[in-house]
């Protein structure tokens, strides 16, 4: 294996032709010669033209990257992949951030995981996700490069090359040990989603909810030969520790290779130090609930105790502990399912949540009282209980294991009467447009052998 190099180059505009130049001259750098069939796996968890516009990679970044593949006689054919955000049709993010125009115009497969054909994988070393449906663009693909967004992320710490594989899941398997589990469930689907490389678009970070995040200009793109060591100077940039990012400490534990800055070989013209600067001081709401500015008071409570083959590794916990101390506590389901959707809503009409009703949101089991006389207590979630007195005008209740986020966005709206994003007459069309291309296209798969 080639030694860990990271490298960091300016880039301040999303400017296709200078993107492409930078790639071309890391390539070199790194001696990477992709050939065959070649996936491009950007991260398009979600867009939308009116209010989202820094959670998915840069089109600009995906089409310089195709370009320059292009001129590889080596590379046989281009595919970009992706299984965008649950819960919403297969299609529609990819739309609005623009990637079907893009495909079309540079002639390139353009695939939707959740329409592609799969193959169930058993995974050997997995600890959380013992398998999933395995589209064939991935099975199939002679080298795989990673375009992922850099975010932080209210659960993960940061989202960059090893979170960008909740991605390469289907829907069908996407939320299974999406719950205290989440860290070792990243670190699982390695065994499939090992990049060749890595093109991180960080010249607009996101901050806030990463699927409805702020964006801040950084003018990086990095590009590396190894997800762990692109991952261990992501986080540094975005002021972490290696250390203190769950998943990547994970990784090294079960012998991806290492997060030490030290083993890594960092270069290009933008200093780590001065990226560091730049970012110093930038806070990312939503990362601790407890500290978001609205009256709605949070309970955040533990996961059931799982069976013994079915537990969370050791160190699975978030290391920089917000909203609970316990070993068990669920950071990664409903949790990060209530953030997502008042993320999304403050950032549809920003100071919606500050002008919430006051009531209750409880996920997990919380050990503590709650007590909200003439308020709601929301209890969200299958576990969700309160080990302690209970004292409401009005309890309401919403399952799931982790709650779907569109369930929740339809219900806690008017629970705590916030404008719904769920009532954008332009989102219900495209809804119903790409549920019905979806299912049209589910039903060709279906009767055409593959
Ligand atoms: S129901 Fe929600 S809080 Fe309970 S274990 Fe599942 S994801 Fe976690």
């Amino acid at each position: 294996m080639s030694e860990p190099k990271v490298i960091l180059r300016r880039c301040e505009t999303a400017d296709p032709a200078r993107i492409r130049a930078i790639i071309a001259e890391c390539f070199e750098e790194l001696q990477f010669q992709p050939r065959g069939r070649t996936l491009i796996k950007p991260n398009v968890v979600t867009a939308n033209r009116q209010y989202i516009h820094h959670s998915h990679t840069h089109p600009a970044v995906t089409e310089a990257l195709a370009h320059h593949l292009k001129t590889r006689p080596e590379v046989s054919q281009i595919t970009i992949g992706e299984s965008s955000g649950f819960g919403i049709p297969p299609g529609l993010f990819m739309h609005e951030a623009g990637y079907d125009a893009l495909a079309r115009r540079l002639k390139v497969r353009l695939v939707d995981f959740n329409e592609d054909r799969a193959t169930w994988v058993d995974l050997k070393k997995a600890v959380a996700q013992k398998g999933f449906h395995v589209p064939r663009s991935i099975l199939e693909a002679d080298t795989k490069i990673w375009v992922p967004k850099l975010k932080y992320h209210i659960c993960c710490e940061l989202t960059n090359a090893l979170k960008l594989n909740i991605g390469i899941l289907q829907h069908r398997d996407r939320m299974a040990v999406h719950d205290n589990r989440l860290n070792d469930k990243i670190v699982d689907m390695l065994e499939i989603g090992y990049p060749d490389c890595v093109v991180t678009d960080a010249i607009h970070i996101g901050h806030g909810f990463e699927s409805a995040p702020q964006g801040f200009h950084l003018g990086l793109l990095l590009v590396s030969n190894n997800p762990l060591a692109a991952d261990a100077v992501a986080g540094s940039a975005l002021g972490y520790k290696p250390e203190e990012i769950v998943h990547l400490r994970i990784a090294r534990d079960r012998g991806y290779g290492s997060i030490d800055l030290n083993d890594i070989r960092i270069t290009g013209d933008y200093p780590l130090d001065e990226i560091i600067s730049k970012t110093k001081g930038l806070t990312s709401e939503y990362q601790d609930i407890l500290a978001v500015d609205t009256p709605i008071k949070f309970y955040c409570g533990d996961a059931p105790e799982h069976e013994p083959e079915n537990a969370p590794s050791p160190n699975c916990s978030p290391s920089v502990r917000r909203e609970s101390d316990s070993e068990n506590f669920c950071y990664g389901g409903c949790l990060a399912a209530v953030k997502g959707c008042l993320g999304t809503i403050d950032k549809r009409r920003p100071g919606s949540v500050a002008r919430a009703r006051p009531g209750a949101v409880v996920t997990g089991i919380y050990k503590g009282d709650v007590i909200h006389p003439g308020q709601t207590a929301f209890l969200i979630g299958d576990c969700s209980r309160v080990d302690g007195r209970l004292e409401a005008k009005r309890v309401i209740r919403l399952t799931g294991c982790p709650i779907g986020a569109s369930k929740l966005l339809i219900k806690m709206p008017s629970v705590f009467k916030m404008p719904s994003p769920m009532s954008d007459a332009r989102s219900a069309v495209q809804f119903i447009y790409f549920t019905l291309r979806h299912a049209l296209r589910k039903l060709v798969l279906k009767i055409i052998p593959g």
